[in-house]
C-alpha cells in the first residue's frame, strides 16, 4: 500500500462516501447509497437504446452507426454505461489519478447493472485492458482492473488480470486520429497464456471507449489466441 492509498483509506473512514456527492461534490443530506445527490442521480447521463449494435454509441434508430458501417472489429459487440460528459470525464479523471477506491465500487456497480439489463451475453471470464508495467508502477494501479474486479464481484464472473499483457509502452492516445491510434497500438498487446483464452468467451473491460482502437487491438490478440468471442463493456463512451 503506498502513501496515497493509506491516506485514502483513512479519509474513507473519517469522511464516508455519503457526505459529498461523487459527481457535483456538493455536500447534501439526500445522497443515495451510490454516492449521488438527488439532482445528479436524476440527471446521470446513462446511455439508453437505441444504440449502435457494434460500438454501443447512441444512434437515431436501431442498427449500425455510420462509423461502424465500414469497419470490421475483432470484438462482437461493445456496450457503454454512460455518456462521456464533462462531469463524467472529471469523475473518471479523479478515479484514474487519485485511485479513490469507493469510486471503483460505484462504477463497477453501474457496469454490472448495464451488463445485466442490456447485454444478454454469456461470458466465461473478464479481462481488463492492461497497462504497461511502467505506467502501472507510476500510477500504482490499473483503473480498468479495479473496475473489472468490482464488476466481476457483482455478476459472479472471475477476473483474469495476468494473461492479456501490454508489452509496448505507447504514448498517450489523446489527440491522435483513429489511424494514428491504430498505428500507435500495433503490437502493444500480447496473450501470455494461450490456454487461458482458447475457446473462451471473454468480457473485456475498460474505462472509456473513444474510437474503439484500444479494445479492438486487445480483441485482435485474444481472437488470434483462439478466443471464442470477445465482448466489450466500458464505463463511458465518447468521441
Ligand atoms: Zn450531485
Ligand atoms: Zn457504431
Amino acid at each position: 500500500m503506498n502513501l496515497s492509498a493509506i491516506k485514502e483509506a483513512i479519509l474513507d473512514i473519517l469522511y464516508p462516501q455519503n457526505i459529498a456527492c461523487i459527481l457535483c461534490q456538493k455536500r447534501a443530506s439526500d445522497i443515495d447509497d451510490k454516492g449521488l445527490c438527488r439532482a445528479c442521480a436524476d440527471t446521470l447521463p446513462t446511455i439508453a437504446p437505441p444504440v449502435c449494435q457494434k460500438c454501443g454509441r447512441p444512434v437515431g434508430e436501431d442498427g449500425i452507426c455510420i462509423d461502424c458501417a465500414y469497419v470490421r472489429y475483432h470484438f462482437e459487440q461493445a456496450v457503454s454505461v454512460l455518456h462521456y460528459t464533462p462531469e463524467i470525464k472529471r469523475l473518471i479523471h479523479r478515479f484514474k489519478y487519485d485511485g479513490i477506491s469507493y469510486l471503483s465500487r460505484i462504477m463497477g456497480w453501474w457496469m454490472a447493472q448495464a451488463f445485466k439489463q442490456r447485454c444478454g451475453w454469456k461470458v466465461d471470464i473478464i479481462m481488463p485492458v492492461p497497462l504497461h508495467p511502467k505506467r502501472q508502477r507510476q500510477r500504482g494501479f490499473n483503473q480498468s482492473a479495479l473496475l473489472a474486479r468490482e464488476l466481476g464481484r457483482y455478476i459472479g464472473v472471475s477476473v483474469n488480470e495476468g494473461v492479456l499483457i501490454r508489452k509496448k509502452y505507447t504514448t498517450a492516445q489523446a489527440g491522435l486520429n483513429k489511424f494514428q491510434r491504430m498505428q500507435n497500438l500495433q503490437g502493444a498487446f500480447e496473450v501470455r497464456e494461450i490456454e487461458a483464452v482458447r475457446g473462451k468467451t471473454i468480457l473485456l473491460v475498460d474505462d472509456v471507449f473513444t474510437t474503439g482502437s484500444t479494445v479492438d487491438e486487445c480483441s485482435k490478440v485474444l481472437m488470434q489466441a483462439r478466443a471464442q468471442r470477445v465482448y466489450v463493456l466500458t464505463l463511458a463512451v465518447g468521441r
